[in-house]
């Protein structure tokens, strides 16, 4: 399951930082995810002060 960022993110940019290889980045929107990137270990996920990453 690839992890992403819904309109609930309010671009804190904690999700990047907690990112080990750095698939998260600023987007026009809000954050968003590189899915070829992600190794889905869930640390963004963890981290969110809003729940804005979800699975699926
Ligand atoms: S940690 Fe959550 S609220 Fe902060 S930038 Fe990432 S998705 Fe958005
Ligand atoms: S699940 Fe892990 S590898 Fe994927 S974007 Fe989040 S922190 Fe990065």
């Amino acid at each position: 399951m690839a992890y992403k960022i819904t309109d609930a993110c309010v671009s804190c940019g904690a999700c990047a930082d907690a990112c080990p290889v750095g698939a998260i980045s600023e987007g026009a929107e809000h954050y968003e995810i590189d899915a070829d990137a992600c190794l889905e270990c869930g640390s963004c996920a963890a981290g969110c002060p809003n729940e804005a990453i979800v699975e699926g």
